[in-house]
């Protein structure tokens, strides 16, 4: 496009420059638009981005269901509340969802938008942009940040963050949930006797066997060392307790690659009690745990 006023290298004096200046942009700029009567629709869209596979702009332009259709069912209600909420109060809407691909994948998408009280509605001016690649990259950094690098399991940060999790739902549903403590007996002579990289590989083939025996909806993790927890939702002691007894005897007469009859653990064992704080738990758990260590080693103490 050649306009004999424009300086070589850009500007947008014309209405042609601002068009095909929109049109490049890396995302979507819009107005949305929602009426008195809940009817929404987008009058303006541009940008690279509104090439959307199997929604048409001039679609959106009518009505903006081609579009909100194609949200994740999760998203879907937070954007709806966010909307409404901007709207009420002026305020800035500012919000990410999941956009559905016809090819079965979807993209995460950022929206920016400012509201401006309108004829008969509210009308944002705003923008979109992909995000998928952060939210990928952010979703990898916190896994990094909760998992325990040599088993695979929640460590103890995250592990500790969910026992909180679990235990505000026990005090808002009075749900029972238990709690179990594991620790190897005599490691340090594993270690010793087997040396520190076979130690290791015992480490990880109990986190293996526990994940196995355990059920889905209990939470393991590495506390630190040698010593490991479980964290049983919906489960009073007196089932907790033969899960616990089951998963001793089973690791007791596993095969770890050394010598049979090597690998044991003590188990101490909790039930949250409801209102208490969460150290409380702990540290009910670990005199179990010390007494069964007292007790012989091998064992289950409640
Ligand atoms: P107890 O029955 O009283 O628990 O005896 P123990 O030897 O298991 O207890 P202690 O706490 O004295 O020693 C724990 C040992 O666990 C010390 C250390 O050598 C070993 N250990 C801790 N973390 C690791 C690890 O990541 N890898 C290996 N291989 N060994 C570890
Ligand atoms: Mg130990
Ligand atoms: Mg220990």
């Amino acid at each position: 496009m050649q306009h004999d006023n424009v300086m070589p290298g850009g500007g947008l004096d014309t209405p042609e420059q601002l068009r095909d200046f929109a049109a490049r942009l890396p995302g979507v700029i819009f107005q949305f638009h929602r009426g008195q009567d809940g009817h929404m629709h987008f009058p303006y869209l541009a940008g690279s981005g509104t090439g959307l596979p199997g929604i048409e702009a001039a679609q959106l332009e009518q009505d903006a269901r081609h579009l909100l259709d194609r949200l994740d069912e999760e998203d879907y209600p937070r954007l709806m509340t966010a909307i409404e909420r901007s709207a009420r109060w002026q305020l800035p809407l500012a919000t990410k969802f999941r956009f559905h691909l016809p090819n079965g994948r979807s993209r995460w998408i950022a929206l920016r938008a400012q509201p401006e009280v309108a004829e008969q509605g509210v009308l944002w001016h705003g923008l979109m942009i992909d995000i998928t690649e952060q939210m990928i990259e952010e979703a990898r950094l916190r896994r990094l940040s909760d998992t325990d690098p040599l088993t695979g399991l929640a460590n103890r940060r995250k592990l500790i963050a969910r026992l909180k999790e679990e235990t505000s739902l026990c005090n808002r549903h009075g749900t029972p949930l238990s709690l179990m403590l594991l620790d190897l007996d005599f490691f340090k002579r594993v270690n010793d006797t087997w040396g520190h990289l076979q130690g290791d590989q015992v480490l990880v083939e109990l986190a293996r066997l526990c994940r196995q025996l355990l059920r889905e909806e209990d939470i393991i993790g590495r506390l630190g060392g040698e010593e490991f927890a479980v964290v049983l939702p919906l489960t009073p002691m007196v089932r907790c307790r033969p899960l616990a007894e089951r998963l001793r005897r089973q690791i007791a007469a596993h095969d770890f690659g050394i010598a049979p009859g090597q690998i044991t653990v003590s188990i101490g064992l909790a039930e949250y009690r409801l209102g208490e704080p969460q150290d409380a738990l702990i540290e009910r758990a670990d005199r179990s745990l010390y007494a069964a260590k007292h007790q012989g080693r091998n064992r289950v103490i409640a």
